[in-house]
């Protein structure tokens, strides 16, 4: 494998800094300039930030909404007041031009006549996925059960034609996170073997949540990935309980039809905000080489008419960003390479705002040499058990970046352990994986996985342990600053099967 940089000159860096990282064998110490830096991260600084950051005002930071455009304005206020450095195309800002598809009611129905009964239901009770118009006679259902590999086989695009194939929606959310992962393999598996079948309507029934969302308020567009995030076959997913009943009803000898007539979406241009800002380093040579701090302050907006505000997720790893910036640029020394310190937008739909910048780098991945993402770093109160003075990183062994933030925490009092149910699972669920696709060494660092309240309105500020974040801070400050610091770029762990996409990446990055 080859490295991004081949220094010869490591050994000349005159640094006032930390004398090891990735490399050394030797344990790092602290100076009193990087002391004060870790000081000057406050638990009531961080409590501040977090109380505005997830406070109603903002209305749960959905993509896109007017309350994310507050946080946008907010954080690069943040970056501002440290000083960093504006690289974005409009200040902190990276832009994408977007578009949004506006679910559009206007002659809406939607009705389901089980043969003995009609019933129409209102558009509260329903989601959809539509990508134009859809204006459906009254059409005969297909139930079919997902859950069995074998199901589509008796049916072909003869069969479904003009049909309404209807399927129970798994509750992944209630499987443990192994299972749910599996469960889901398979869903997507089946739903791409369904769509090719070209069914008029899919129609998904939802018994877990009884409430829908009225279509949403629409759906994102992105036009370098136009068509990707919506089915080729209308879905629509059915939270209504009397509809359900009537459904199963018609299940044992019924004639269920449905008909259904909703007008093409209206669109709109939005504008969807990475906020980003560069700490530049003081070596000469180092400081076009660049270490990524990162988190998503999207969330998910109102959902079922109440706000979710995200606290843990991910204001908290929002909120550390800032902090971390702010601390890190009061130092009299500079680092030798430069930090990056980054919040994207729609991480909860997709990896949006992390994949954007992957496809759009705003500083050369090449010159890129690692990514530390944080994530729910607030809450200690994890579905594993208490979590104090500690933290986990995903993808552990990927690269020899956790053993530099096992040092880090050494030196601060945190854990920074390896967690094995989890560290590998979660390496691809968060925006760490967008610049690890790449080729940067990229992980998630966090407190808890799992804890109470998770994607649940009950994700409010007041329920993080604010001392333990500001522990937890200083931890990924220090590590951040070995890494800065350190003439050798960490590297993939290549006997590690896991990382050989990623190690791939990094070799096409080199040999460009
Ligand atoms: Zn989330």
């Amino acid at each position: 494998m080859q490295r991004l940089f081949a220094y010869a000159f490591a050994a000349v860096i005159g640094i006032a800094g930390i004398h090891a990282g990735a490399s050394a064998a030797a344990d790092p110490h602290l100076t009193p300039d990087t002391s004060a830096a870790l000081e000057r991260i406050s638990e009531h600084s961080l409590r501040g930030h977090l109380s505005f950051i997830a406070s109603d005002l903002l209305e749960g930071r959905g993509t896109p909404s007017r309350g994310q455009d507050l946080a946008a304005e907010y954080i690069a206020a943040q970056f501002r007041r440290a000083g960093l450095e504006a690289v974005g195309d409009d200040g902190y800002f990276q832009t994408a031009n977007w578009a949004f598809a506006e679910t559009n009611l206007k002659d809406f129905s939607f009705r389901i006549d089980s043969g003995k009964e009609q019933l129409d239901i209102p558009a509260s009770e329903l989601s959809f996925s539509l990508a134009q118009a859809l204006a459906l006679a009254p059409s005969a259902i297909v139930n079919i059960d997902a859950s069995d590999a074998a199901a589509l086989n008796a049916h072909s695009t003869a069969t479904l034609a003009g049909k309404v194939v209807v399927i129970n929606l798994p509750d992944f959310e209630a499987m443990p996170p192994e299972q749910a992962r599996t469960a889901y393999g398979g869903w997507q598996f089946f739903n791409a073997q369904l769509a090719k079948l070209r069914p008029a309507l899919v129609l998904l029934v939802d018994r877990a949540h009884p409430k829908g969302n009225a279509g949403g308020k629409g759906r994102l567009i992105d036009p370098e990935n136009s068509g990707e995030t919506v089915s080729p076959i209308p879905r629509i997913t059915l939270h209504s309980v009397q509809a359900i009943r009537a459904l199963d009803a018609s299940r044992t000898g019924g004639r269920a039809r449905v008909s259904v007539n909703v007008a093409a979406p209206v669109e709109r241009a939005v504008k969807l905000r990475n906020v980003i800002g560069v700490l530049r380093g003081s070596d000469p040579e180092l400081k076009n080489t660049y270490v990524m701090v990162t988190a998503h302050y999207d969330h998910l907006g109102i959902k079922d008419g109440v706000i979710h505000n995200g606290a843990n997720d991910d204001g908290s790893g929002t909120v550390s960003v800032m902090e971390i910036a702010s601390a890190l640029s009061g130092m009299k020394q500079r680092p030798a390479r430069s930090i990056v310190f980054m919040t994207v937008f729609g991480e909860e739909l997709g990896l949006f705002g992390s994949r954007y910048y992957g496809r759009h780098p705003i500083l050369p991945i090449r010159q890129t040499v690692a990514n530390v993402n944080l994530e729910q770093v607030g809450r200690t109160d994890s579905s594993e058990g208490p979590q104090l003075n500690n933290a986990s990183m995903t993808g552990f062994d990927f690269s020899d970046v956790g053993t530099v933030f096992r040092k880090a925490g050494k030196l601060t009092g945190i854990d920074v352990y390896k967690n094995e149910a989890n560290s590998d699972l979660y390496f691809g669920l968060s925006d760490n994986q967008a610049l690890a696709d790449q080729g940067v060494p990229a992980h998630t660092l966090c407190v808890a996985f799992q804890y109470p309240d998770y994607h649940a309105p009950g994700d409010h500020w007041q329920k993080v342990d604010y001392a333990n974040m500001a522990k937890v801070n200083r931890m990924v400050a220090l590590g951040v600053l070995m890494i800065a610091n350190d003439p050798v770029a960490p590297k993939w762990n290549t006997a590690n099967p896991l990382t050989r996409p990623y190690v791939e990446a990094w070799k096409r990055q080199s040999s460009q």
